[in-house]
């Protein structure tokens, strides 16, 4: 089952978009940023991911080499478990 497709926006709650998708994604896939998104370079980044480039809230979601990213669908990849 598709929940991204290749263009989506990542899109912050409050609606400001941070970048979009670079290929389609499958429900459980893992995803990194080289290949699987991209972020303006306004997105600053954190140690648990980045905040969107005009408000506070989180665009992406990061555990340990893996990342979540947050679509209009809501958050898609899957977080490594520790
Ligand atoms: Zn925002």
């Amino acid at each position: 089952m598709l929940i991204a497709r290749k263009g989506d926006l990542i899109v912050c709650p409050n609606g400001h978009v941070g970048g979009h998708v670079l290929r389609d994604i499958s429900q459980g896939e893992t995803l990194e940023p080289r290949g699987d998104f991209s972020l303006t370079d306004a997105a600053s980044h954190t140690k648990e991911g980045h905040c969107c480039p005009q408000c506070p809230e989180k665009i992406t979601r990061y555990r340990d080499g893996t990342y979540q990213v947050l679509t209009a669908q809501g958050w898609i990849g899957l977080l490594v478990k520790v």
